[in-house]
C-alpha cells in the first residue's frame, strides 16, 4: 500500500471529522496456498498476505463514542456508543469494526471510543478475506492507541471472536491470523490449534514463477448454509472417532478411521478431506523448505480434487478455472477459500502467465460465465502502521 493511499485516507478522515487522525494503519487480505477447511478442525493452513489492504485512519476518543465511516460504502458516518454495543444487533458492514471494539472491551480492555475512516482494496466477498482485513486494521489501531500491548495472534483471536459472536459468522481463525501475522515474501505455516507459526520463504518471482488469483466474481447463495453443514459434519466425525478434532486423526491411520465410520458416507468423505488436507499442508511445507517449489503444483491439484469430490464445495466456475489452467500448462491450480464461488489460485511459469490467463478468460466467455478478475499475487506484508 503506497504512502499516497495512506495520505488519501488521512485526508478523508480530516474532511469527515475536522481534525487529523492519530495514525493510519493497514491490514491485508489473504489467499490460502493450501489447507482448506482445516482451520475449524484444529489443523494446518498456509496463507500468505495480498498487497490488497484495508487502510484505516483512526483517532482515540475518551467519551464512549465510536464513529465509523467507510469510503467504499454509500452513506454517512455511523455513530455508536461503546457501552451499548450488542452482539447480533448490527447486520451491516459496521458490525466488523464495532465487533472488534466489543470484543476488546469484553476481554477487559478499556477502549473508550474512536473515530474511524477506512478504505479497502481487498475485493469484498471474493474469498480473499476483506472482512478479516477490516477487523485486524481496527484492532491494530486500537491496540496501539490504547497501549494494550497485544501480539498479532492475540489480536487475531479477538477479531475472530468479533466475527463469530458480534457479526454472527462461524469462521475459523485463519483469516485474522493471516492478516495480522503474515510477512512479505513468505507464506505462513500455521497450526490453528495453538497458533504456533513458521514463516516459510515463498518468493516465486525469484524462481521464475507466478501465482495467479482468479476471482470468479460469483458467490452462490447457498454457500453459508453449506459451510455450516460441513462444519457440523466434521464435528460429528470427530465425535464418532472419539477425538477432540479431526486434526487428531493421524494420516497413517486414516483407512482404519474411515473403516470405523462404517456407513456414514458423508462423514467419511469430510473426514478424508480434512485428514488428507492436513497432510498436504505438511507436504507443501517440506517441498518449499527443500527448494522444490515446482513440485507443489500436483499437491495443489490433489487438494482441489479433494474439495470437489470429497468435501463437495467447488462449483462449475472454480472447476473451469482449474481444468482450463492445467490444460494450458499451469503447474498447479485449486480453488481457495470457503467454496461455491470466490477465487481459485493458479501456479504458473512466468513465461506462461499470458497464455494461461487468456485461456481462462476465453473458457469463461465460451461458458457464458461472468468475466473473471485475474491478478498476480505477490506475498505481501501483514498488518502494520503506515503513518
Ligand atoms: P470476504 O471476507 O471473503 O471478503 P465476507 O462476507 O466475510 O467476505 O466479508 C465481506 C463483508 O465485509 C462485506 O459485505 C462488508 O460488510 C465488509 N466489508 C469488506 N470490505 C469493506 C469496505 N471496504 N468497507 C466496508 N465494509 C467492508
Ligand atoms: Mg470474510
Amino acid at each position: 500500500m503506497s504512502v499516497d493511499t495512506a495520505a488519501e485516507v488521512a485526508e478523508g478522515f480530516t474532511r469527515l471529522y475536522g481534525s487529523a487522525p492519530d495514525g493510519v494503519w493497514a491490514a491485508p487480505g489473504r489467499v490460502n496456498l493450501i489447507g482448506e477447511h482445516t482451520d475449524y478442525n484444529d489443523g494446518f493452513v498456509m496463507p500468505f498476505a495480498l498487497p490488497h489492504t484495508a487502510v484505516a485512519a483512526v483517532s482515540r476518543r475518551d467519551d464512549g463514542v465510536l464513529r465509523l465511516h467507510s469510503a467504499d460504502v454509500e452513506g454517512g458516518v455511523v455513530e455508536l456508543r461503546v457501552d451499548a454495543l450488542e452482539p447480533g444487533s448490527d447486520r451491516g458492514w459496521t458490525a466488523y469494526p464495532a465487533g472488534v471494539v466489543w470484543a476488546l472491551r469484553a476481554a477487559g480492555h478499556a477502549v473508550t471510543g474512536a473515530d474511524v475512516h477506512l478504505a479497502s482494496t481487498v475485493p469484498a466477498g471474493a474469498g480473499l478475506s476483506s472482512s478479516a482485513a477490516l477487523e485486524v486494521v481496527v484492532a491494530l489501531a486500537l491496540n496501539e492507541l490504547y497501549g494494550l500491548g497485544l501480539r498479532g495472534w492475540q489480536l487475531a483471536r479477538l477479531c475472530q471472536r468479533a466475527e463469530n459472536v458480534y457479526v454472527g459468522a462461524p469462521v475459523g481463525i485463519m483469516d485474522q491470523t493471516a492478516s495480522a501475522c503474515c510477512e512479505a515474501g513468505h507464506a505462513l505455516f500455521l497450526d490453528t490449534r495453538d497458533l504456533s507459526q513458521r514463516q516459510i520463504p515463498f518468493d516465486l518471482a525469484a524462481e521464475g514463477m507466478c501465482l495467479l488469483v482468479v476471482d470468479t466474481r460469483v458467490k452462490h447463495s447457498h454457500s453459508e448454509g453449506e459451510y455450516g453443514k460441513r462444519r457440523a459434519g466434521c464435528e460429528k466425525g470427530a465425535a464418532l472417532l472419539g477425538v477432540d478434532a479431526l486434526r487428531d486423526v493421524p494420516y497413517a491411520e486414516l483407512d482404519a478411521a474411515l473403516e470405523r465410520l462404517g456407513d456414514e458416507e458423508e462423514v467419511r468423505r469430510l473426514v478424508r478431506h480434512v485428514v488428507t488436507e492436513d497432510e498436504r499442508v505438511e507436504r507443501v511445507v517440506g517441498l518449499l523448505e527443500a527448494g522444490r517449489t515446482r513440485d507443489i503444483g500436483p499437491v495443489l491439484v490433489e487438494g482441489h480434487a479433494s474439495l470437489r469430490d470429497d468435501f463437495r464445495i467447488s462449483c462449475p466456475e472454480l472447476d473451469l478455472v482449474v481444468d482450463t489452467a492445467l490444460a494450458a500448462g499451469a503447474l498447479g491450480a485449486r480453488m481457495t477459500g470457503g467454496g461455491f464461488g470466490g477465487s481459485a489460485i493458479v501456479l504458473v511459469e512466468a513465461a506462461d502467465v499470458d497464455g494461461v490467463t487468456k485461456a481462462v478468460r476465453e473458457a469463461f466467455a465460451a461458458a457464458g460465465f461472468t468475466e473473471p478478475r485475474v491478478f498476480e499475487a505477490v506475498p505481501a506484508a501483514g498488518a502494520r502502521r503506515l503513518v
